[in-house]
């Protein structure tokens, strides 16, 4: 008698959450889940979703279709570590600490999983690019769970610097199946667009109808294939996670952002790869946010948008309470003038940092490039040469005519903004000399592994 109550009970709960939420609806609508799904080394004019002539993303063009793209998202620096650094803190780096591959947040500096595990979730991450190792970057501080996937096989097969989209898929959705009854924040990252690239033989595209200016003046052709393909593998992936996501009742009800960390630069403006220059070239990245219940699905837009609004916009649309010190904005927030700001972008030189015994070697990664975006202008200032050059992205967005003095005559006051931006970096930096780091152990491996990435000379 009593497993017959039990029966028709669950069956009235099963049919009011199939009215509810509808067939394919989330059995648990309270707990609204936050994933992000990151790509490294992801140019999003390479996704069809972004108006790439290929077909390379039909997976993540169909998700853009449940949520909001931002066409205009920029990562603040060009660089793995640092841009997820941002990613992770909302904080510039010249805040968090992690300037480049190598170094890692300042230890008293906050993460998004430091909240979100005082608010109740458990927190974890699949990494899959060597600088995002516990003990290079440290961002593994604040996670409940932190998997570093390292399965690919490079350089003739000696080191497995990079995780495989197979791999992290399927560790990801191992995961979720055990913590699907909980509330959750799950970040994965796929890394096969990262360079040195792989053409897999059932992602390839024609490229005979591909109009020429598709791509900026300077690409060399020869590594898109490969790098298209890599996309295309990737997407396939993505596309099974997913769906998977959606087959656990977890996808409907979940606040789930699909970014990257940075671009790669085909050859424009005579650069290869990524890191030290501040052209959309490697700082334009995807954004594409899902919102719990699919609100605002199948929206476009144009303001622009960095990755350090990711922490705040996730914070405020789920009504959080609290407050918290970050440095985005709320992309959602109906006040539209707040997305009127000027953004900062910051590039540093020199490769990985190797001298760990000098416990200052933070300071030591000195800023090479400074550049501000204001609207449809963006003007970088070269601090070696002390020259400056300005674009209009919309009208040029592969930056190929530089309108500083045109510009300056008619509106020269940005240039005053960025130097007085930069002066406020230099003062920030001048107090907070002794903030306290997290000790990075760099082994002889790491330097191996960091070398086949392209991260050292
Ligand atoms: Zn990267």
């Amino acid at each position: 008698m009593i497993r017959k109550n039990r029966l028709i009970k669950g069956l009235f709960f099963l049919l009011i959450s199939m009215i509810l939420f509808g067939f394919n609806g989330d059995a648990k609508p309270d707990l609204r889940n936050i994933i992000i799904i990151s790509v490294d080394t992801l140019r999003a004019d390479h996704l069809s979703c972004y108006g790439y002539p290929l077909e390379t993303s039909p997976a993540v063009d169909a998700f853009a279709r449940d949520g909001v793209l931002f066409t205009n998202c920029y990562a603040l620096t060009p660089l793995t570590t640092p841009s997820f650094g941002t990613m992770l803190t909302s904080l510039p780096p010249f805040k968090h600490g992690a300037k480049r591959n190598g170094l890692s947040l300042y230890r008293k500096v906050k993460t998004l999983p430091y909240y979100l595990k005082r608010l109740g979730y458990r927190t974890a991450a699949f990494v899959s690019n060597w600088p995002l190792r516990k003990k290079l970057c440290g961002f593994h501080k604040d996670f409940d769970a932190y998997y570093q996937v390292f399965t690919k096989k490079r350089w003739l097969g000696i080191l497995n610097s990079e995780g495989e989209a197979p791999e992290v898929t399927q560790k990801a959705i191992t995961w979720l199946k055990k913590n699907r009854e909980r509330r959750f924040f799950l970040w994965v990252l796929y890394t096969e667009p990262h360079g040195p690239y792989i053409l897999h033989k059932n992602f390839t595209f024609d490229y005979s109808r591909v109009p020429p200016s598709t791509y900026p003046p300077g690409t060399k052709m020869k590594r898109i294939k490969r790098y298209d393909s890599e996309i295309a593998f990737t997407d396939h992936y993505i596309g099974k996670l997913i769906e998977k996501i959606k087959q656990l009742g977890l996808y409907r009800n979940s606040l789930i952002v699909f970014t990257g960390d940075h671009w790669e630069s085909f050859g424009e403006h005579n650069y290869s790869r990524h890191g030290r220059r501040l052209y959309n070239s490697t700082l334009h990245v995807p954004l594409i946010i899902k919102l719990p219940g699919n609100r605002l699905k199948n929206t476009v837009r144009h303001e622009n948008a960095s990755i350090l609004d990711i922490g705040p916009t996730i914070f405020s649309t789920l009504n959080f309470p609290g407050s918290f010190p970050m440095d985005g904005i709320n992309l959602f927030n109906r006040d539209s003038s707040m997305l009127n700001r000027e953004i900062l972008l910051e590039a540093y030189g020199g490769t990985v940092h190797l001298r760990r015994k000098d416990k200052k070697y933070h300071m030591k990664v000195k800023p090479i490039r400074y550049a501000i975006l204001d609207g449809s202008v963006k003007m970088i200032y070269n601090l070696k040469s002390n020259s400056f050059e300005a674009y209009d992205i919309k009208s040029d967005p592969f930056e190929t005519i530089n309108i500083f003095y045109k510009f300056l005559t008619s509106a020269g006051d940005l240039k005053q903004v960025l130097l007085g931006k930069v002066d406020e970096v230099k003062k920030y930096i001048k107090l907070n000399l002794n903030l306290r780091f997290r000790e990075a152990v760099l082994s002889k491996d790491d330097i191996e592994r960091l070398k086949s990435l392209g991260y050292m000379d």
